[in-house]
């Protein structure tokens, strides 16, 4: 009887991946990481425990997969397919988006993102928030096609898919009955574009209906704000003290923000207090931005990103995603996260030590509380979603830019990634 006991308590300890000679974030030496299931089991500076996989990190960085928190699947890879873009102002991108919407089907939207999915995951992303266009002219297609990506990719992916009115509320009617449809549908977030409607009280209007919507689905809420240099654009501030008044604080991301760049000194500290009061998270993409924002300037032109800098100084809760990728609104694109945080890097003035490490966060744990996910992260406990970075350090990583050279989902070896590169004849 003791026999057998012993035979199974040596059975349950047996792990089923090790990542050894690991080099950690923020700790000194060397570590391995013991896998049992899908969880972490243990860290320790050797465990001469064996498992049934091993996975030698050599001494570079292990870290939590990345976050993309704000992606356009269902646009995505049409730059493909479309006319060239010749402006990159608002107007034109949303005018080459609607060339197509109107005749997408669930076929092609699968095609199309699973692609980037795909992308995603070998460059070490497994966890995204789409956004899906809920409007008139594509009507729900674009939510059918991502809720059926979240299915496919079940196994491979983490995907949030977000209900998101990209023509307005107020602006286009029946919008709203749609944008409603699509949460009994099982979309996952209410999304938002409230600065793109016509009247500051449509603005509002569109903030209060958004928040009516996520109360009655109980759902969190993704709004993109302010896309504009424009000054007199102002969501933000009613988005912060809404977001106080309904209770919702810690529920609500904003991403973009770029007109708080332009805003006085005075008012913007007044709009970012208010934003850290209610707790929201502030998405910067600031390589879109930076493709989009002042294309009509003259010298010296806008370069419209919101204010990352003194936001991560204040403790507001930054993160950085792909956003659009290979569309109407950005002709590049990996969906590589160490490419979109090494944007972010050169973009928002952030090279000291420190601010590296900073914009590392904000494509790992800042996008997780964004999220909200649970169990994220390197301790015993958490869910083994990890990447073995191909460097031993963070500022390594988004210098090099090279793939992870593994990256593991719930606890299984999912990507292998080889960089081979040799000189001939020299
Ligand atoms: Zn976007």
């Amino acid at each position: 009887m003791n026999m057998f006991y012993h035979v199974l308590e040596c059975r349950v300890q047996q792990m089923d991946l090790i990542v050894r000679h690991a080099h950690l974030r923020n700790q000194q030496g060397i570590w391995d990481i013991g896998i049992t299931g899908d969880r972490i089991s243990v860290i320790a500076e050797k465990l001469t425990d064996i498992a049934t996989e091993d996975i030698d990190a050599a001494g570079n960085l292990v870290v939590p997969t990345y976050i993309n928190g704000h992606i356009h699947l269902d646009k995505c890879n049409l730059r493909d397919k479309m006319r060239p873009n010749k402006t990159y102002s608002w107007d034109e991108c949303l005018a080459l988006t609607w060339e197509h919407k109107a005749q997408y089907t669930v076929e092609d939207i699968l095609d199309r993102a699973g692609r980037a999915v795909e992308e995603g995951v070998l460059n070490g992303t497994t966890i995204f928030r789409a956004f899906a266009d809920v409007d008139t002219i594509g009507q729900l297609r674009p939510i059918e096609g991502l809720l059926a990506l979240r299915e496919r990719w079940r196994d491979v992916a983490h995907i949030e898919v977000v209900a998101f009115p990209q023509e307005g509320l107020i602006r286009n009617p029946g919008a709203n009955d749609l944008m409603e449809e699509a949460m009994r549908m099982g979309a996952d977030v209410v999304g938002g574009l409230p600065w793109f409607e016509m009247l500051d009280e449509d603005v509002r209007k569109h903030i209060d209906w958004c928040f009516e919507l996520a109360k009655k689905f109980n759902k969190d809420i993704h709004m993109l704000l302010d896309e504009t240099v424009n000054p007199l654009s102002r969501s933000l501030e009613y988005l912060a003290v809404k977001t106080m008044r309904e209770g919702y604080q810690g529920r609500v991301s904003a991403s973009h923000c770029v007109a708080l760049s332009t805003y006085d000194e005075a008012h913007a500290r007044k709009v970012m207090e208010l934003v850290k009061e209610a707790d929201i998270s502030i998405g910067s993409n600031t390589h879109v931005n930076l493709v989009m924002q002042g294309v009509f300037d003259q010298e010296p032109v806008r370069r419209g990103i919101t204010r990352v800098k003194q936001m991560w100084q204040m403790g507001i809760n930054l993160f950085t995603s792909q956003d659009d990728y290979n569309d109407p609104f950005y002709p590049f694109g990996r969906n590589d996260q160490q490419e979109v945080a090494a944007y972010l890097c050169h973009a928002a003035h952030m090279t000291g030590a420190n601010e590296i490490e900073a914009a590392f966060d904000f494509i790992t744990y800042n996008a997780a509380r964004a999220l909200r996910l649970e169990s994220y992260g390197l301790d015993p406990g958490c869910h083994a979603n990890l990447n073995v970075l191909a460097a031993p350090t963070v500022r390594e990583v988004l210098r090099l830019q090279q793939p992870p050279g593994w990256v593991i989902r719930q606890g299984k070896m999912l990507v292998h990634n080889q960089l081979q590169r040799e000189f001939v004849n020299h």
